[in-house]
C-alpha cells in the first residue's frame, strides 16, 4: 500500500476511535438495511462481531506497512470467512456500508483523498480474502461436522472435550480452531487444541466455563457424547519451529495449557528431546487440572519440567503469580517461549521475558485482544478472531 494512503487511513482512525463502538453499530445496521438476508449469517447478539470488527481493523491498520504479514492474514480471515457461507459478492456490499459509517463518523475530516484511500485499501484487502477462501475451497470444506466422542470434568468448571471429525482436520501442535454449538447456532469462539496431531484424527479442547458465558457453558454443562459441533479452520502461528533446537519455554495459566501441551506431544512423537520448561500457573488448586498428567509425561521424558504455581499458595516450594516465578528464574536468552492463558498473564510473561533478554522474536503466543485506537503493548498483541 501507498505510504500517503497507510498515513491517511492511521489519521482517519485516530479520528474515529473515540466513536468505535457506534461506528461499528451504524455500519451493521446500514448493511442489514441495505440487504436483510445478510443479517441470518449473523449471531442474534451482535456485541462480540462488533469487537471482532474492530479487532480486524487495529489489525489490519497495524500491518499496513508489512504486506506479506498482512496478506497472510487476509488470506486465512477470508478462509475462515467460507464458514459464515459468505461468498465473494457480499465484499462490495461491506466495502460500501464500511466506508459510509467512516464518512458518518470523521465528520469533517471526511475528505476525497481519505476515501479513496480506503477504498483502495479495502478493495485490496476483499481481493486478499476472496483468493484465501477460493484457494482453500479448492482443498477443504468450508468448517468441519464432528462428534462429541470424550467428556470428562477435572473441576466443577472445566471440561475436557473429545471430538471426532468427520473429515480429515488439518493443523498443528499449538494452533486454535474456532467452535459452533448445536445451542447457540452461528456463535463461534476460538478455542486451543490440546493435543499433537495423531492417527486417530481425535481433538481435544481444554474449556473453562466463565461465568454467563454462552459457548463455554455449553461445552462444559451442557454438551455430552454423542452431541454434534462444527469447527472452523484451524488458526494460529504459536507453532514450534524444528529448524531450530532451542529449548523451549512454556508458560501456561489455566485452560491456557492446551496449546502447550499440544507442543509438548509434538516434540515427544518428534524424538527430539528438546530442553523443555513448563511453567504452569492459576489462581487456585483446581485451576492446575492437568497437572497430574504433565507429570506423568514428565516421568517419561527427563527433558521436560513442570513448574507448577499458585498465586498465593507456595507449591513445591514456588509460589506467586506465573510471571513473577518466571522472573526469578533468571535471565533467558537462547530459548523459543510459547505463553498461553489469560491476556494479562500473556502479556505480563512477556514483558518479564523481554526483560531478561530473549528477543521479542523468539517469544510466541496467540493474538491478544485490545482495544479500538488502544496502542497495541508490542506487534504481537492485536488480532481478530472474525
Ligand atoms: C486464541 C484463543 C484461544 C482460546 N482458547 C481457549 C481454550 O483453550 N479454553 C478456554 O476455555 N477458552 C479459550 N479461549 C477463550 C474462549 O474463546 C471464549 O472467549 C470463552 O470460552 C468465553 O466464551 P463464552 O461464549 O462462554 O462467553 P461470552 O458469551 O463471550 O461472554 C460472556 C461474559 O463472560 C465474559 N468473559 C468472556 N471471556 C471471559 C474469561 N476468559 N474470563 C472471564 N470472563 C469472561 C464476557 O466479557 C461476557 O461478559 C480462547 C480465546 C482465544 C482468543
Amino acid at each position: 500500500m501507498a505510504a500517503q494512503d497507510a498515513e491517511l487511513i492511521r489519521a482517519n482512525l485516530a479520528v474515529v476511535s473515540p466513536k468505535a463502538s457506534e461506528l461499528t453499530s451504524h455500519f451493521y445496521a446500514l448493511l442489514f438495511l441495505r440487504e436483510p438476508a445478510l443479517r441470518d449469517l449473523f449471531p442474534p447478539a451482535m456485541d462480540a462481531q462488533r469487537d471482532r470488527l474492530v479487532q480486524a481493523l487495529v489489525r489490519i491498520v497495524g500491518d499496513l506497512d508489512n504486506a506479506d504479514a498482512l496478506a497472510g492474514y487476509l488470506g486465512r480471515l477470508g478462509r475462515d470467512h467460507r464458514k459464515y457461507d459468505v461468498v465473494s459478492e457480499h465484499y462490495a456490499l461491506v466495502g460500501e456500508c464500511l466506508l459510509a459509517a467512516l464518512a458518518r463518523y470523521s465528520g469533517e475530516a471526511w475528505d476525497q483523498a481519505t476515501a479513496d484511500a480506503w477504498g483502495r485499501a479495502y478493495n485490496a484487502a476483499a481481493a486478499l480474502m476472496t483468493g484465501g477462501a477460493e484457494a482453500d475451497a479448492l482443498v477443504n470444506p468450508p468448517h468441519w461436522n464432528a462428534e462429541i466422542v470424550g467428556h470428562e470434568r477435572p473441576a466443577d468448571d472445566i471440561a475436557v472435550v473429545t471430538v471426532r471429525p468427520e473429515l480429515p482436520f488439518p493443523y498443528r501442535a499449538g494452533q486454535y480452531t474456532t467452535l459452533e454449538t448445536p445451542w447457540w447456532p452461528r456463535v463461534w469462539r476460538p478455542y486451543s487444541i490440546a493435543n499433537a496431531p495423531g492417527d486417530h484424527g481425535l481433538l481435544t479442547f481444554h474449556i473453562r466455563a466463565v461465568p454467563a458465558g454462552w459457548v463455554s457453558n455449553a461445552l462444559v454443562r451442557k454438551a455430552v457424547v454423542g452431541d454434534r459441533i462444527r469447527l472452523g479452520p484451524a488458526m494460529g502461528e504459536m507453532v514450534l519451529d524444528h529448524h531450530t533446537l532451542h529449548p523451549v519455554l512454556c508458560v501456561a495459566g489455566g485452560t491456557g495449557l492446551a496449546p502447550l501441551k499440544a507442543i509438548v506431544e509434538e516434540i515427544v512423537f518428534a524424538g527430539h528431546e528438546r530442553f523443555v520448561d513448563l511453567f504452569y500457573g492459576a489462581s487456585e488448586h483446581s485451576g492446575l487440572y492437568g497437572l497430574d498428567e504433565l507429570l506423568r509425561i514428565s516421568q517419561r521424558s527427563p527433558w521436560l519440567t513442570v513448574r507448577p504455581a499458585l498465586a498465593d499458595m507456595a507449591l513445591a516450594g514456588i509460589s506467586g503469580g506465573v510471571a513473577d516465578v518466571l522472573a526469578e528464574y533468571g535471565p533467558r536468552y537462547d530459548c523459543d517461549a510459547y505463553l498461553s492463558g489469560p491476556p494479562e498473564m500473556v502479556l505480563d510473561s512477556a514483558r518479564v521475558l523481554r526483560r531478561l533478554g530473549l528477543p521479542q522474536a523468539q517469544i510466541h503466543h496467540d493474538p491478544v485482544l485490545t482495544g479500538f485506537g488502544t496502542p497495541p503493548a508490542d506487534a504481537h498483541a492485536v488480532g481478530a478472531f472474525v
